[in-house]
């Protein structure tokens, strides 16, 4: 998926406007994205037209190049899908009660030792795992397994085919023994049955979880989507678990549960390991879809445009000390070019700090120009040998001052030194910034 809106959002770049036709286009091959990770197709379609509305409408972010917009727009279009902020578990009650629900072989054992670990992990919960997979024993027995493993307990009643009355037992086991939180393990079907259904449903009326989650397989794509409406029909759920996500799957469901059924994901699975659970943050799953890891790539992707040997020779220079006022006038044209440089730095953590007193206002860029435009190649090149007399033919010539010019000979020394100091680092991000 990512390759692939990568592709449709290269197609922006070098488009030095935002016009309705290359957002059509490219909103196009978003949505033929989406549709190939398995996005159901009415959201995709409302997706691209949400962003559609917005890139239209947008004014404000003239400052960035309409690719960058369009990536911006589209990341948050997609944090919003899967639904915003990251959301928390219910764990009111004492003892607290979760119940998991999805298709067998969905990852409801392994994420229920998971969560049993990251709640206990936490100090104040001492949970209590429940066994109500009736139908293997061989599930069973795989929670024992896993509580031995995580040092958890695990209540199980072998040979028990009731599984409301061994949920309820649970229950009441947890509160005889202190169990804070009770994590209620059910049985599923390869497809979704009455009976089932039945069953679950029954367990949920009799235990009143205060939490009720519905595991799905991030790799049954358009499949889930259907899964986590039939159980959420029954359960009225409160939030789903994504699990296998560490696999090579196309994250299509991810997109689509959150709109379809209106619940949140809650947490993913990352591997078969009990360590491999996190919280799901939108933002975050969204950067992953994209392949961005923060604001300040988002920045980086409006330099590509800048030719790449052009910023390593630049680089070699400054740490030759051999930047000069061609280079200097050559970073202004490409500053000019990028748009309000204020705006670009201002998104870097820690810049608006080191450019204070380095004027990046465009009508000093003038000044500045004049000045250097009325230096000779030498003196660009080697800015030492401007003594008074070359200064002050330079303010004549450029019709500045001598003040200006050996105000901007400051800056320029400043800025050279910054320059160099910033050569490790975040100094490199900063370089290809200021020179592409
Ligand atoms: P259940 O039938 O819903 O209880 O599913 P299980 O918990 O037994 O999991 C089914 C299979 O999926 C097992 O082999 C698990 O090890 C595996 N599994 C569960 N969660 C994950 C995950 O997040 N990543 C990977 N790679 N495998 C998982
Ligand atoms: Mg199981």
């Amino acid at each position: 998926l990512s390759e692939k809106l990568d592709g449709a959002l290269h197609k922006l770049k070098g488009h030095g406007q935002i016009t309705e036709i290359n957002i059509a286009e490219t909103l196009k091959e978003v949505r033929r994205a989406l549709l190939d990770a398995d996005v159901n197709y009415k959201i995709a379609k409302e997706f691209t037209n949400n962003v559609k509305e917005k890139a239209l409408g947008q004014d404000v972010l003239n400052s960035l190049k309409p690719g960058q917009l369009m990536v911006k727009l589209v990341k948050d279009e997609l944090t919003q899908l899967m639904g915003g902020d990251a959301v928390g578990i219910n764990l009111s009650g004492t003892p607290s009660v979760i119940l998991m629900s999805g298709l067998q072989g969905s990852g409801k054992t392994t994420f229920s030792g998971k969560l049993a670990n990251f709640l206990k992990n936490k100090k104040t919960k001492n949970p209590l795992l429940v066994a109500c997979d009736v139908y293997r024993p061989a599930a069973i027995d795989q929670l024992h397994v896993l509580g031995e493993q995580l040092n958890i307990d695990v209540y199980s009643d072998k040979g028990n085919s009731d599984a409301v009355a061994i949920a309820k037992a649970g229950v009441a086991h947890a509160k005889a023994n202190g169990h804070n939180v009770v994590i209620v393990d059910t049985a599923g079907r390869l497809g979704i049955d009455e009976q089932m259904m039945n069953e679950i449903g029954n367990i949920h009326a009799a235990i009143a979880p205060s939490e009720t989650l519905f595991v799905v397989d991030s790799m049954t794509g358009q499949d889930a989507v259907n899964t986590a409406k039939a159980f959420n029909d029954v359960l009225d759920f409160d939030g789903v678990i994504l699990t296998k996500l560490d696999g090579d799957t196309r994250g299509g469901a991810a997109l689509s549960i959150k709109s379809v059924v209106d619940k949140p994901i809650k947490f993913i699975g990352t591997g078969e390991k009990m360590e491999a659970i996190d919280v799901f943050y939108p933002e975050r799953m969204a950067d992953r879809i994209l392949g961005m890891g923060d604001v300040v790539s988002l920045v980086e992707r409006a330099q590509e445009q800048f030719d790449e040997e052009e910023a390593r020779k630049l680089q070699k220079k400054i740490a030759k000390n051999k930047f000069g006022f061609d280079d200097f006038l050559n970073q202004i044209q490409q500053i000019k070019k990028m748009g309000n440089m204020k705006d670009l730095l201002g998104m870097i953590p820690g810049a608006s700090k080191a450019l204070k007193g380095i004027d990046i206002d465009d009508d000093a860029f003038k000044g500045i120009e004049a000045i250097i435009h009325s230096m000779t190649p030498e003196e660009r090149s080697n800015p030492s040998v401007l003594n008074a007399s070359r200064k002050k033919r330079i303010a004549k010539g450029s019709g500045t001052t001598i003040q200006q010019v050996n105000q901007l000979l400051k800056q320029f020394d400043q800025m050279g030194k910054m320059m160099k100091m910033m050569q490790g680092g975040g100094g490199k991000k900063m370089m290809q910034m200021m020179g592409g």
